[in-house]
């Protein structure tokens, strides 16, 4: 069901207050939307607390990114837009900043993916058919850049290889997660981000018992 601009936007800011009372948005990082129609997606406007959005912090941009009002999208909106037309059935995407993801992705700094194994919300993600905690699941990690044309082109080929992804982490950086609903976008932001923190501890305990 398509919404309209106003319903995004409290979506959106819902959304944003959530994730900063769990510490996924930091000063004014991260960048969330939600998709209009075919052709529109609303997205966060650049430079913004994103635990603090309000109506008109956010503005639409076309399926190549480009503004269709007088605002400045967020840096990463080329990625969203990525996304959208990649994975015809998401409809909101959101992008976190955490230490966990932060400090993994910075740790295994040679490794092209961060997995998830034998966690209960490892069923969150749509593409565990068999709704089981026991599998692994890969989550590509793509290494940072400030240049979302090039990135986006080394992103290109896994999406497209991995129909059953609803996230993936860029390294140093964030993670980027998309559902068919701005709910289940952000069930499953947590869930990750929980994991990912689970890993965090884990390996932390590891070292303590070396
Ligand atoms: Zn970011």
């Amino acid at each position: 069901m398509m919404i309209d601009f106003k319903q995004a936007e409290a979506k959106l800011i819902a959304a944003g207050k959530r994730l900063d009372a769990l510490n996924l948005a930091p000063a004014t990082s991260g960048n969330y939307s939600i998709r209009l129609s075919d052709k529109e997606i609303v997205i966060t406007e650049s430079g913004n607390h994103k635990g603090k959005l309000q109506h008109g912090d956010f503005l639409r941009v076309d399926m190549e990114g480009k503004p269709l009002e007088d605002k400045k999208p967020s840096a990463e909106t080329l990625l969203h837009c990525q996304l959208y037309k990649c994975y015809e059935k998401a409809q909101a995407i959101l992008h976190t900043h955490s230490v966990a993801g932060t400090v993994l992705t910075r740790f295994f700094d040679d490794q092209a993916f961060i997995t998830l194994t034998g966690y209960e919300m490892l069923k969150i993600y749509p593409g565990n058919a068999k709704n089981t905690h026991d599998i692994s699941v890969h989550i590509p990690v793509f290494d940072n850049t400030q240049d979302m044309v090039e990135l986006s082109a080394r992103v290109d080929p896994v999406l497209q290889e991995r129909p059953d992804l609803s996230v993936y982490l860029i390294r140093g950086h964030g993670l980027y997660a998309w559902g068919e609903t701005i709910e289940q976008a952000e069930y499953i932001t947590e869930a990750t981000e929980m994991m990912l923190k689970c890993e965090l501890e884990t390996l932390k305990l590891k070292g303590a018992m070396r």
